[in-house]
């Protein structure tokens, strides 16, 4: 019964909840995207690109980018720039940030997608990994200043409900669910013009996380969702100011129901309940 009704709230709450996206919304709209060498970074650029939006993506990889800018450029972006830079350093945050208030004018839609290599194992105690992700995924709690304009950020179900093998991970994504979501309240509270989406996702057929899941040898019955999906979705979420995305919309019900388990241990969850939920999934 408490998982049918479950369901059925997250159904009605995450799947028919009013949305009213304008494409047109997008056009000219001045975007920076973080981590949008691959996955499903790249993805948002494409689909911003083909809005007709104006476009910044960075990652590390410079030839990586130019390729992505390029394409952006032959999909409709009206503008498709990149900058290559380190979210581990001090400096690169800041300098990328300017070079799009430069080269923009200013920012609409500020998305937070990018995350350092996360290979899936044991906790075996390495701190300054740990730290070095936390660095990697740093808040970029400066952006907070800006008057107007959107915050997107890329989140996992992880950071909600954590799994095994993921400490640093599921760390990073609780650290940007706290921070940002007690930010949503603020600027609420402020009525500020800036909005907040905390994007929740599921697996998402993306390389890295594919590899990842292979190297770690995890056999896992869950059917990854498309990264180009799940992109679009982002976007969708950012534009219309909403302040959470679950996607896909049936991971909404393991938030519901992760505290309602014999067990605190979201594996074992899935092994001892596999049925409704693998139907689900
Ligand atoms: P990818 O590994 O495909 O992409 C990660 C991006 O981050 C790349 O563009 C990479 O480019 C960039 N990056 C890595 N390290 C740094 C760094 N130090 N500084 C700047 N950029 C860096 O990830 P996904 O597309 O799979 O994931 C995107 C987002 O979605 C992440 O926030 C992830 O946590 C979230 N997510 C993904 C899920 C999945 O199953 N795929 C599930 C839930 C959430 P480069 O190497 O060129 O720097």
């Amino acid at each position: 019964k408490i998982f049918l009704v479950s369901t059925a709230v997250a159904f009605i709450a995450v799947k028919w909840r009013p949305s009213h996206f304008d494409p047109e919304s997008l056009r000219g709209a001045r975007v920076l995207v973080t981590g949008a060498s691959t996955g499903i970074g790249e993805q948002m650029a494409y689909h911003y690109a083909r809005f007709g939006a104006q476009i910044v993506i960075t990652a590390r990889r410079e030839k990586v980018l130019q390729q992505v800018v390029e394409k952006c450029l032959s999909l409709g972006a009206q503008k498709a720039l990149y900058i290559a830079g380190d979210m581990a350093t001090e400096s690169d945050p800041d300098k990328v940030v300017e070079f799009s208030l430069e080269k923009l004018g200013g920012l609409d839609y500020l998305v937070l997608n990018h995350i350092g290599p996360t290979p899936l194992s044991m906790w075996k105690g390495d701190i300054e990994y740990a730290r070095w992700l936390m660095k990697v995924v740093h808040v970029w709690s400066y952006e907070s200043g800006t008057s107007k304009g959107s915050l997107v950020i890329v989140s996992s179900l992880l950071g909600k409900v954590p799994g095994p093998f993921t400490a640093p991970y599921s760390a990073t994504k609780c650290a940007l669910n706290g921070f940002f979501g007690s930010l949503q309240h603020e600027l609420a509270m402020k009525n500020s013009n800036v909005s907040v989406s905390i994007c929740t996702l599921g697996l998402i057929d993306t390389e890295g996380a594919m590899t990842a899941i292979k190297l770690v040898g995890i056999v896992t019955n869950l059917p990854a969702s498309p990264a180009s999906e799940a992109a679009l979705n982002i976007i969708k979420t950012g534009a219309t100011r909403q302040a959470e995305l679950y996607y896909p919309w049936k991971i909404f019900i393991m938030t519901l129901t992760k505290d309602w388990s014999s067990t605190q241990s979201h594996y074992n969850l899935l092994r001892t309940v596999p049925t409704p939920y693998l139907i689900l999934l």
